[in-house]
C-alpha cells in the first residue's frame, strides 16, 4: 500500500504543511509484535524538529484562529469522512503495528472518526456569555478563544482514537498542534496526517514529528514557551514527570493515565451477562487498555457460579495474530510487556492466588514470533496480591469475594487511581448508590463499554486531569476572556 512505500522512504515528519525526513536521514525501525515482521523505516526526529514544528505551529495560529467555527469544522467532517471511508486500511495498518484483532481496529478507526466529528461540532457551540453587569453604564461579556499552539502526546495502545481525540477539539477550538505518536506504533499517525494534508488544513496548523528520544522530546514540548498546552495520554509515572515540567511555563496540561479499573459483581446481579461483560471488559486489546477491568469483585454468595463461568468463556477465546480470522486476544505490545504479566501471574500463584484459566505464556507457532500469553482467570486473589494494585496491562482476570456492598465499595476505592469502574445489579436503588460512591471519572453499571464521542472521558485521584470528549472535551482547549465595557 502506498502508506509503506511513503513511510519506508522516511518521510514521515509532517512539518510547516510538508513531509520531511529526519537529519542525516536517520531512522528508526517499526515492526509487527505478532510476526517481528519489519513494517517500515520512519523518520527519527528529535528535540530540533518538534522545535520547528512548534514555530510553524505558532506561526500558522493567528490565521487558523482566525477562521470561522464552520470552516474548521467543514475540514473536520471531511477529514472524519475519509477515514470512515478508508476504514479497512487504516485498520490493517493499526493492526499490523500494534497487534489488536482487526475487529477491534475498525471498531478504533470508526470511533476515532467520530471524535473528530463530534468535536468539530462542539467548536460550533463554543459559546460565550453575556454577564449581569456591575454597574448601570457597563456590559460584560465572555469571549471563547482558543488556548494557542497545542502539543499531544499519545500512547501505543489506542494508537489512532488517542491521536483524534486530542487533535479534534485542538483543531476545532482554533488552535494550532503538534503531535508526537509512540514509538511503537506511528505508522496509523501517518496514515492520519496523509489524510490531514489531502483534506487540505493550511500549511502549519496540524504538525507531526516522528522519533524514538521520547523524553527529550517530551521535554520540549512541556517545557517550549510557544506551547501553550499539553495533552497527554500515558502512563501516570510519565504523566507526573510531564507535569512537573509544564510547571515553569504555567502551560494548560491535560492528562489521561493509568488506571486499576474493579468491576464488581453483586448477589443479584444477571451472573450470565456479568460473566460476558467482564471478560470483554478484561480481555480487550489483551487487557493493554487503560479501563480494562484490572480485578474484580464478587458477592461470596455467587461467586462460584460466577468464577465457573468466567474461566469458561475465557478458555474459548481464541489468541494469534490480530490479522488472522476469528482471533480475539493478540499479543502483548513487547517483550517487557510479557514479563510483566509473568511476574504479576507468579507473584499471585506465589501468595495462593488459583489458576481457573490460562496461566501461561503461548508458545508461538505459524510463523508468530510475538509476546503471547494465554488470557488467565484466578480465583481466591487478594489484595497483597501486585495484580490487584499495579496495573498489569496484560490479559489476567483476579478475582476477589465480599460479604456486603459497604466492604466491595471500600475495596473498590482502596486505590491511588480512579479511572474507570464498573459493577453489576439490577436493584435500581444500589445503581444509583453505587455509582455515586465510586471514586472513578467513568462508571459502567451493567456496561463493560462506556464510552463515546459524547460522554466525557477522564479519571479523579492519579488517573489524570481534565476530560476529554463530551461537552467539556472542547473547553479545555479554549480560554475564557471577561470582557467589560463602558458605555
Ligand atoms: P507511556 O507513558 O510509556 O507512553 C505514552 C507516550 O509517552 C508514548 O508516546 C511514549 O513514547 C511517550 N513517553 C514515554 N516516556 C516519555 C517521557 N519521559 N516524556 C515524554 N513522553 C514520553 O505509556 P504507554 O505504555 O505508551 O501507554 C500505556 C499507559 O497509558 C497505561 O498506563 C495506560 O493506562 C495509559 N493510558 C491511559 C489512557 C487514558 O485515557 N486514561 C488511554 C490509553 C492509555
Amino acid at each position: 500500500m502506498a502508506t509503506t512505500q511513503a513511510a519506508r522512504a522516511a518521510r514521515s515528519l509532517f512539518i510547516d504543511g510538508a513531509w520531511h525526513a529526519a537529519p542525516g536521514g536517520r531512522t528508526f525501525a517499526v515492526n509487527n509484535p505478532a510476526t517481528g515482521a519489519h513494517l517500515a523505516e520512519m523518520g527519527d526526529g528529535g528535540v530540533a524538529e518538534v522545535r520547528q514544528a512548534i514555530e510553524a505551529a505558532e506561526r500558522a495560529f493567528p490565521a487558523w484562529s482566525a477562521t470561522t467555527a464552520d470552516r474548521r469544522a467543514a475540514l473536520l467532517s471531511t477529514a472524519a469522512a475519509r477515514m470512515v471511508e478508508r476504514v479497512d486500511d487504516l485498520a490493517a495498518v493499526l493492526t499490523s503495528e500494534n497487534g489488536k484483532p482487526l475487529a477491534e481496529s475498525r471498531g478504533e478507526v470508526l470511533i476515532g472518526a467520530a471524535f473528530l466529528q463530534w468535536n468539530a461540532e462542539e467548536g460550533r457551540r463554543a459559546y460565550g456569555q453575556v454577564v449581569p453587569p456591575t454597574a448601570p453604564d457597563r456590559r460584560v461579556l465572555t469571549f471563547r478563544q482558543p488556548v494557542g499552539v497545542v502539543a499531544a502526546i499519545t500512547p501505543w495502545n489506542f494508537p489512532f482514537s488517542m491521536v483524534t481525540r486530542k487533535l479534534g477539539p485542538a483543531l476545532a477550538a482554533g488552535c494550532t498542534a503538534i503531535l508526537r505518536p509512540a514509538r511503537a506504533t506511528p505508522l496509523v499517525a501517518f496514515e492520519i496526517f496523509r489524510i490531514f494534508e489531502e483534506t487540505g488544513f493550511p500549511a502549519g496548523v496540524v504538525n507531526l514529528v516522528t522519533g524514538t528520544d521520547s523524553a527529550g522530546m517530551g521535554r520540549e514540548m512541556a517545557t517550549n514557551p510557544l506551547v501553550r498546552k499539553l495533552t497527554f495520554t500515558g502512563s501516570t509515572e510519565v504523566g507526573k514527570s510531564l507535569l512537573a515540567l509544564a510547571a515553569d511555563s504555567v502551560k494548560r496540561v491535560s492528562l489521561e493515565l493509568g488506571g486499576h479499573a474493579p468491576s464488581i459483581v453483586f448477589d443479584d446481579a444477571d451472573i450470565e451477562k456479568a460473566a460476558a461483560a467482564v471478560v470483554a471488559s478484561r480481555f480487550r486489546n489483551a487487557g493493554q487498555t487503560c479501563i480494562c477491568t484490572n480485578r474484580v469483585y464478587v458477592q461470596a454468595s455467587v461467586a462460584e457460579t460466577f468464577q465457573a463461568r468466567v474461566a469458561e468463556i475465557t478458555r474459548g477465546l481464541k489468541v494469534g495474530d490480530g490479522a488472522a480470522q476469528g482471533v480475539q486476544i493478540g499479543p502483548l505490545i513487547d517483550r517487557r510487556g510479557f514479563a510483566k504479566v509473568e511476574e504479576h501471574v507468579a507473584d499471585a500463584v506465589g501468595k495462593g492466588a488459583r489458576v481457573l484459566a490460562g496461566g501461561a505464556p503461548v508458545r508461538p507457532s505459524n510463523g508468530l514470533s510475538g509476546h503471547f500469553y494465554q488470557p488467565t482467570v484466578l480465583g481466591r486473589a487478594t489484595s497483597d496480591m501486585k495484580v490487584m494494585y499495579e496495573e498489569t496491562f496484560g490479559p489476567v482476570l483476579p478475582i476477589a469475594t465480599f460479604e456486603t456492598e459497604d466492604e466491595a465499595i471500600r475495596l473498590a476505592n482502596d486505590t491511588p487511581f480512579g479511572l474507570a469502574a464498573y459493577f453489576y445489579a439490577r436493584d435500581v436503588g444500589r445503581i444509583f448508590r453505587v455509582s455515586e460512591k465510586l471514586d472513578y471519572g467513568i462508571v459502567g453499571a451493567n456496561d463493560p463499554v462506556p464510552v463515546g464521542a459524547h460522554i466525557p472521558f477522564g479519571g479523579y485521584k492519579q488517573s489524570g486531569l481534565g476530560r476529554e470528549n463530551g461537552s467539556d472535551g472542547i473547553q479545555h482547549f479554549m480560554e475564557t476572556k471577561a470582557v467589560s465595557i463602558g458605555i
